[in-house]
């Protein structure tokens, strides 16, 4: 049988610690025919549409990005964790399990109006995707949709994303 995306990835428990269970895309990444099969997939839904700029991430996000945009013959944007872009930046703090944490993109990064597809590997609660999106919003660009390999659909990501108006693909649960 024809293996899907899903079988590719393999999950780890007790990492980052106790109780967690780890979605290990590494695996997936690394077969040739897993991650072909993983970036057409994402591709599929966005390749009819206008899409200016594809924003990736750190650090998964960069590796399924930057293909994403080479598929989509369009530039690729790193959205990354506070203190990493050597240009201007704007910051966007959101809320992870335990404290806080802060994203930035460079403020020269899209121009307003432009059309953003936002790439991550996984969605859980939505915190760092929505972080991403205001990111993106603030600099007047507008996000046409969010594409994920994975979503955890327990932990109301999506929901959250879809109360934004956002339109949401993922490729497994
Ligand atoms: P959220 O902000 O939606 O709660 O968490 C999603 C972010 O955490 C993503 O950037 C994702 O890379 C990372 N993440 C959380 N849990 C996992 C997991 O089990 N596997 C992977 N690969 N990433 C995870």
């Amino acid at each position: 049988m024809q293996k899907t995306v899903k079988d590719y990835i393999r999950t780890i428990p007790g990492f980052p610690h106790e109780g967690i269970l780890f979605r290990d895309v590494t695996t997936l990444f690394a077969d040739p025919q897993g991650f072909r099969l993983c970036i057409d997939q994402l591709v599929a839904p966005h390749r009819a549409r206008r899409i200016d700029r594809v924003a990736g991430l750190e650090a998964r996000g960069f590796i399924l990005g930057g293909a994403v945009a080479y598929r989509l013959a369009t530039g690729f944007v790193p959205i990354r964790k506070k203190g990493k872009l050597p240009g201007r930046t704007i910051a966007q703090p959101y809320k992870l399990e335990y404290g806080e944490a802060v994203i930035e993109i460079h403020d020269d990064a899209l121009q307003p109006g432009e059309k953003v597809l936002l790439v991550d590997d996984l969605l859980a609660t939505g915190g760092t995707a929505e972080a991403g999106i205001r990111l993106i919003e603030r600099l007047g660009a507008e996000v046409v949709g969010c594409a994920f390999i994975v979503d955890l659909p327990d932990l109301g990501g999506r929901r959250r994303l879809e109360a934004m108006g956002l339109e949401v693909h993922a490729l497994c649960a």
